[in-house]
């Protein structure tokens, strides 16, 4: 008999006052008492809607039912079979449009906590030395990947079960893309990416870093030194700006440097060589995860934080979880509110920015309420450091000149839903292929990629 609470297990978290101090994770895992309470609120249901909501397709009622039963190992096979990166995507994954919110228990009352007990089976078979990185014998192909985000790992680590020998060709010291430079500390620790990376090395997955493709080697070099397949996981890390007065005064940061200073360079370290700016108050300019990201990431270097967003909080397009932690954690919202420039003082610094008061119209293309700027609404406010958190396109490859490579209008790679583009042995997905989504899209693509370059290799025969 399933478990009818309405609500989910809740995961305990430290307390906002303390967290917002601190770069320590924020949530702190269930329990064995209750990963089994929540598993058991899993109605097995035939059709397996959350199944068609995942696009890895984790056997998800099949490992809960292992939860439930107290069979971790078994649980942890079924789901790692399907999912390169467990911990990961139980963490960030925005479950609440995938899985769950496909799950039947969601319609009268919360769905089943998926990524709850997906994480919860993940930190299990870690903390005991379970790590599921058998594969097929070797097959004597060789394919490339280049970049190490969430679509790279994922291809790569799947074609290395299938005995491929796999190279992932990355920019940075440090594999992981935005969940190494994006995505902070206390939401996503950077010793659980580095665990699953090192798992995908254990399959013999061989990771180069400081390779920036297009500059170091080309992509027609790789196909000399023999690799057979490319694949194109460059990611979306090309930040955009507003366009208004003051967007060079000296702190004003893009949101990607923001926080690849104190993710990936470890800024908010004391011993940290890396500058960062501790500011007395900073604007966050967006309403997205990223804005989110950056803005709990400036209240714990002490600053008081305003996000500034021009729709209202029916249309903040981040997770609802995020921001009801940055509320927690004191950061005001400035809604309906729109900024029209940026002034410095006589040394070229950020010592204030202007806004508008909007409200909404009519619904635009996106079908969201048009944001309307009322008129004579325009005030100041005082701040030293601005973040512009406005959303990232394709990055810019140098390799766009490879023979029959493609670009979209948008300047992505393009690719079909399978990682296809039109040029022979070259395949792509993720943010590079799609400008930007989701870590579990990510890979989701790198998925489909490598089973595109498994048939395609195979065909050559
Ligand atoms: P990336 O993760 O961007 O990885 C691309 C990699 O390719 C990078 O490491 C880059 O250095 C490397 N690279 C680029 N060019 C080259 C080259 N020429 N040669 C070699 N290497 C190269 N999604 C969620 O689902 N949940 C979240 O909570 C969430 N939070 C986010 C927070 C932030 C701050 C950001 C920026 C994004 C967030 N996202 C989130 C979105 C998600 O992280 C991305 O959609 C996902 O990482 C895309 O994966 P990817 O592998 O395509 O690209
Ligand atoms: Fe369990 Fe929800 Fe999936 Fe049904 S839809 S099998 S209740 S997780």
């Amino acid at each position: 008999m399933a478990n009818m609470q309405m609500n989910k297990t809740p995961m305990p978290e430290q307390e906002p006052n303390v967290r917002n101090a601190n770069f320590q994770e924020v949530a702190l895992g269930y329990t064995m008492e209750q990963a089994q309470n929540e598993a058991q609120r899993c109605l097995n249901c035939k059709n397996k809607p959350c199944v068609s909501g995942c696009p890895v397709g984790i056997p998800i009622p099949d490992f809960i039912a292992k939860v439930a039963e107290g069979d971790l190992a078994a649980a942890y096979q079924l789901l790692s079979d399907a999912n390169a990166l467990p911990a990961i995507s139980g963490r960030v994954c925005p479950q609440e449009t995938q899985c769950e919110g496909k799950c039947i228990r969601g319609i009268k009352g919360e769905p089943v906590s998926i990524g709850r007990i997906e994480r919860f089976v993940a930190d299990w078979a870690a903390a005991n030395g379970i790590a599921n990185v058998a594969t097929a014998p070797k097959n004597g192909h060789k394919v490339a990947v280049i970049g190490s985000g969430p679509a790279g790992l994922t291809c790569a680590g799947e074609l290395a079960r299938m005995g491929y020998d796999v190279s992932v060709f990355e920019a940075f010291h440090t594999p992981g893309g935005v969940l190494s430079y994006g995505i902070p500390e206390f939401r996503l620790p950077k010793a659980i990416v580095k665990r699953e990376v090192e798992n995908l090395q254990k399959m013999g997955v061989d990771i180069e870093l400081n390779m920036v493709i297009g500059k170091v080697l080309t992509i027609t070099e790789l196909f000399d030194m023999g690799y057979e397949a490319v694949f194109i996981g460059s990611g979306a890390g090309l930040p955009m700006f507003m366009k208004i007065p003051g967007e060079s005064l000296v702190g004003v940061y893009s949101a990607n440097e923001y926080l690849t200073r104190i993710n990936l360079m470890k800024a908010y370290k004391p011993d940290a060589e890396t500058p960062i700016l501790h500011s007395k108050k900073v604007a966050v300019v967006g309403g997205g995860n990223v804005a989110m990201d950056a803005a709990r990431c400036a209240k714990r270097l002490g600053a008081d934080v305003h996000i500034v967003y021009r729709r209202s909080e029916a249309e903040l397009p981040a997770r609802a979880e995020e921001v009801h932690h940055a509320k927690e954690e004191g950061i005001v919202f400035d809604l309906l509110t729109n900024p029209v420039s940026i002034e410095g003082d006589e040394k070229g610094h950020v010592q204030s920015i202007t806004c508008v008061k909007m409200e909404l119209g009519e619904p635009d293309a996106s079908g969201r309420r048009r944001p309307v700027v009322i008129e004579g609404s325009e005030f100041k406010m005082e701040v030293d450091a601005v973040i512009m958190a406005l959303g990232t396109q394709a990055n810019q490859m140098s390799y766009g000149d490879t023979p029959g490579l493609e670009k979209t209008r948008k300047g992505c790679v393009a690719a079909d839903e399978n990682g296809c583009t039109s040029c022979t042995g070259i395949f792509a997905g993720g943010d590079a292929a799609t400008g930007a989504a989701t870590v579990i899209l990510a890979m989701g693509a790198g998925k489909s990629a490598a089973k595109s370059i498994d048939q395609y290799i195979k065909s050559k025969g």
